[in-house]
């Protein structure tokens, strides 16, 4: 009988020995899991933000090309037209060759600060 009593009271502290391990575990999972959930979106926020560095240097990249583009362009027709197509009175003033009336290569300096078309006046 005494025996007996014993071996309910230690089935009884093993019982609940194994319901707080249980707990335990479960908790323990939970805690994984809330983990495993937080290095998964870390992961996703990390690919995204590679992502945006990506696109972010490519339209670095893009505008820097288009920006040489537009430099190249200006330079171009600057050297064009100060090579030939613009006369300067020798005082710091300068004009296009062209005559914006008459369209033609007609202007000409006639005195300094003042240029006119030959044809037009
Ligand atoms: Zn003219």
């Amino acid at each position: 009988m005494i025996i007996t009593n014993a071996l309910y009271t230690e089935i009884d502290r093993l019982k609940k020995r194994v319901a707080e391990l249980e707990a335990a575990l479960t908790e323990e999972r939970q805690r994984n899991r809330v983990g495993e959930a937080v290095i998964r979106e870390n992961e996703v926020l990390t690919k995204e933000n590679m992502e945006l560095t990506q696109s972010r240097d490519e339209w670095r990249r893009i505008a820097t090309e288009a920006k040489e583009r537009v430099e190249g362009l200006l330079r171009d027709t600057t050297k064009m037209v100060k090579d030939e197509d613009v006369i300067s009175d020798g005082f710091g003033s300068a004009w296009s060759a062209y005559c914006p009336m008459c369209g033609k290569r007609t202007m000409q300096v006639v005195r300094p600060g003042k240029a006119q078309c030959s044809k037009c006046g």
